[in-house]
């Protein structure tokens, strides 16, 4: 049986096209895809703890012999995190001579380096075609990439999906979208892929200059509310699918398809688990690259908070999925209203009439009593005082339970309201903030 699953692997990795590829994808039973990944795991572990310093010194730290490793669980304590990657030199995690470098977006400080082969990038590549093709995308379409581009994975791994799906694309980075809207038509672009703003900034222009027919529209790189995803939906008369992933995990990881009820994620490439998980199942994300050999990480902690789904999917993908991603765990906030996610404030403000879509709700403390503040830029002219009772209102319907701490004072709630374009743009702007002393 472990001979069958390194053949498989093999197909998996390099030999097979894409619509065998996803073949696999739909008939590999769980229980094989399971006994690859323990073996994948197996043989990484011993392979990492010869060649990276970095799992080699944990290890010892731990008194673990890598030979005895069978599941993650064996590594007990031993995870690899994103402040692990910026504060050791990348030495202490390469394997062997990189021939690619990506970084990710840190919102703060020094960015992350992580590097990869041309092979590995060829294969988060074959992963992200073979997700494309389930949602229908062929020879034939013409897919424009609006990711940013410079040491950005996204951009360059779907470029190649493309290649790999003999599929016409331009992967220009994230031109401004006056400047696209243009070409979208010159191009005959029908299957646009961007991150969400974007894509909500270009339907704008829709709505002014005319839209064209697009059969499929893919938002990735940050979240997606449904709000939003309704109304790009909606606009272009085309399915939004959402994808997840990161530069860590070399681009995408997982994609949703046409149920759009979850990422259905790569398991021939990657391990997940689900850390310290609550009553829910919800817990931070944790990936273990299986293939991957230039710079191959053991249970990196994702830093997102989302489960796994394990009822099987009406479109018959046998891949794992995992439900869309509550928040970052370093975003969720424990206060006196209770455990806090920047979704829990998407849903309450998305639908506020005039403030804008910039935001952020911090945590503070006054003496030894918490603050919710809500941080809101006004616009249209609407008063402050129908702003905040929309937001009270919101609060009170949509979370009682978070309502009901409120009003038996374990919190109080602040609002600071603010003229457009005084707070935090950017890729990935801080939704949720924790400014109490520690
Ligand atoms: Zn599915």
């Amino acid at each position: 049986m472990l001979e069958h699953g390194r053949h498989l692997f093999e197909r998996l990795w390099i030999g097979d096209s894409i619509p065998a590829l996803v073949k696999w994808g739909r008939a590999v039973p769980r229980s094989i895809t399971r006994r690859m990944q323990a073996e994948g795991f197996r043989s990484i572990v011993a392979y990492a703890a010869r060649h990276q310093r970095f799992l080699a010194e944990r290890l010892r730290q731990h008194r673990i012999d890598p030979r005895r490793v069978r599941c993650p669980e064996d590594l007990g304590p031993v995870f690899t995190t994103p402040e692990d990657l910026l504060r050791f030199p990348a030495e202490d995690f390469l394997c062997r001579p990189p021939q690619a470098v990506f970084e990710t977006t840190g919102t703060s400080g020094s960015p992350k380096r992580v590097y990869f082969s041309y092979d590995e990038l060829r294969q988060s590549a074959r992963h992200e075609a073979a997700a494309l093709y389930e949602n229908g995308v062929r020879p034939g379409d013409r897919v424009a990439c609006a990711f940013d581009g410079g040491y950005w994975i996204s951009s360059w791994v779907t470029f190649r999906a493309c290649e790999e799906l003999g599929v016409f694309c331009s992967a220009v980075g994230k031109p401004r979208p006056n400047e696209f809207y243009p070409r979208l038509k010159h191009y005959g672009y029908n299957v646009l892929i961007a991150d969400p703003t974007w894509l909500v900034s270009l339907t704008e222009l829709g709505e002014r200059e005319g839209f064209v027919p697009v059969k499929l529209i893919m938002a990735a790189g940050d979240r997606m509310t449904e709000v939003y995803r309704g109304y790009v939906q909606d606009a272009w008369k085309a399915p939004v699918v959402l994808g997840y992933g990161s530069t860590e995990a070399g681009g995408g990881v997982g994609m949703e398809c046409r149920a759009r009820q979850g990422y259905h994620v790569d398991e021939f490439n990657y391990l997940f688990e689900i850390a310290e998980p609550d009553a829910e199942g919800y817990g931070e994300l944790v990936m273990t690259t299986l293939c991957r050999r230039t710079q191959p990480l053991i249970r990196y902690r994702m830093r997102d908070v989302t489960r796994f789904i394990e009822e099987p999917c009406a479109c018959g993908v046998k891949l794992r999925r995992l439900a869309p991603i509550k928040g970052r765990r370093d975003e969720m906030v424990v206060m006196g209203a209770g455990n806090l996610h920047p979704e829990i404030f998407e849903r309450i403000l998305h639908d506020v009439p005039g403030v804008s879509d910039a935001w952020q709700v911090a945590v503070k403390q006054e003496g030894v009593h918490d603050i919710l503040e809500f941080r809101l830029e006004l616009t249209n002219g609407v008063g402050p005082d129908q702003v905040e009772e929309a937001v009270r209102s919101n609060l009170r319907t949509r979370y009682p339970d978070v309502w009901a701490n409120h009003t038996c004072g374990m919190y109080r709630l602040a609002f600071r309201l603010l003229p457009p374009g005084t707070l935090e743009r950017g890729r990935k702007p801080k939704r949720l903030v924790d400014e109490r002393k520690a």
